[in-house]
């Protein structure tokens, strides 16, 4: 029997549920992965359109375990349709190759994942003409003031990688509209669980699923959420097209870890507040960025979007010379040294003093800073991990 699991059931109920079925073949009470990358054509398949993303014909065009995993995020987002790509990056270019053209014009935040830097400041733009403008969005008035008639595309990162710059949604959004233009919303960092973008009034919601959708740190992929109209372009171009399809193995571990996304959100949020209270008591930090901090600059935005917590990122800079830094993490023995996050295991890395970006970061990012995936280890065996290596140091 095919059950609904509707937006009247709670998130957790849904993270389960939606997206799962009861096998009609065999009754196996969980979805099998299906890794025939072709499917049965029909008695005459002389009209059919070999490019089309709709039905069963060629996995680039859609697999059935992409399909599941895309119901159960379009429901986790709130939105009315998903596309799941191959990465966040497959999903963001996807985004922005589907929708822009060559005169068309983009905001986009100043803190963003590189790749979104690179295709819009160094690719996009110079390969195809999109016009592109790097904005400081955590104010709206910036964003305001970069409008022009033929902005089409508003991209923000909030919680930004690697600051946790955090901006408005719900005020952006009513930019993007007043002037036709579409938001999008990079939510990689918070989570469906902590924040909704499309409730707030964005267009589109993008997550890197290789990070706390699959939270095991063992797959990649990347979604879209947002309104059929949009995402029926985005997979007739960039999947089938561009041909940015995810395995369906990797769909069906992402739909596996997804499971219990809320409840390893809930240990993340709460360890990685934890850790960025007990790191800001330290007289050997310089600073600590994490959303949840009342002493963060967007802390009071960060409070109005997202609920029931900030996420587990947080940037930190101690005060010392470059390589203490590298001595200091090379004493680590819980918290692992690499890049990527939202994984189980608490990830760390040192950003050091020559990212080209820095210019566009706040101050205290330009002497060399670490970004902290806070796992969801016991937060003591975390905090105990941090305070040895520290005191190796001789920081503590
Ligand atoms: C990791 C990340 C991406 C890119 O996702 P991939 O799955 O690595 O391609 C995009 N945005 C943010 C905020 C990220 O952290």
């Amino acid at each position: 029997m095919k059950h609904t699991f509707g937006p009247e059931l709670a998130f957790a109920t849904r993270a389960v549920h939606v997206g799962n079925d009861v096998d009609s073949e065999s009754g196996a009470i969980k979805r099998p992965i299906t890794m025939a990358n072709s499917y049965e054509l029909p008695y005459d398949p002389t009209e059919m359109n070999w490019s089309s993303a709709e039905g069963n014909l060629y996995t680039r065009n859609g697999g059935t375990n992409q399909k599941y995993l895309q119901e159960r995020l379009a429901s986790l987002e709130g939105g009315e349709d998903c596309v799941v790509l191959a990465s966040g990056v497959a999903a963001l270019s996807g985004l922005f190759f589907a929708l822009l053209q060559s005169g068309d014009h983009v905001i986009f935040s100043s803190v963003t994942y590189i790749a979104v830097y690179r295709l819009l400041n160094e690719l996009l733009n110079h390969k195809f003409g999109v016009e592109t403008t790097i904005v400081d969005t955590s104010d709206p008035a910036n964003v305001a003031a970069a409008i022009q008639p033929n902005t089409k595309l508003i991209h923000i990162e909030t919680p930004g990688n690697p600051t946790l710059t955090i901006s408005d949604i719900a005020a952006i959004a009513d930019l993007a509209h007043q002037h036709g233009a579409l938001l999008s919303v990079d939510n990689t960092f918070a989570s469906p669980f902590n924040q909704r973008p499309i409730a707030l009034g964005a267009d589109f919601s993008i997550e890197s699923l290789t990070k706390y959708i699959n939270g095991h740190g063992d797959a990649m992929g990347g979604a879209i959420i947002g309104r059929a109209e949009h995402l029926d372009l985005i997979r007739a171009q960039s999947q089938v097209n561009l041909g940015a399809t995810i395995s369906p193995f990797n769909a069906w571990l992402i739909m596996r870890g997804s499971v219990t996304l809320p409840l390893r959100m809930r240990q993340h949020n709460d360890n990685a507040l934890a850790v960025a209270k007990w790191l800001e008591q330290q007289p050997c930090t310089r600073f600590v960025a994490y959303p949840g901090l009342e002493s963060f600059p967007g802390h009071e935005t960060a409070k109005k979007q997202m609920a029931p917590g900030y996420g587990g990122v947080l940037s930190f800079g101690l005060r010392a010379d470059h390589d203490t830094h590298n001595q200091f993490v090379s004493h680590l023995r819980v918290i692992t040294s690499a890049v990527s996050l939202g994984h189980d295991e608490s990830l760390i890395v040192f950003l050091g003093e020559y990212d080209e970006r820095q210019y566009l970061y706040p101050q205290e990012f330009h002497n060399g800073f670490f970004r902290f995936s806070v796992g969801i280890e016991a937060a003591e065996d975390i905090i105990a991990d941090l305070q040895q290596a520290l005191e190796q140091v001789g920081l503590l």
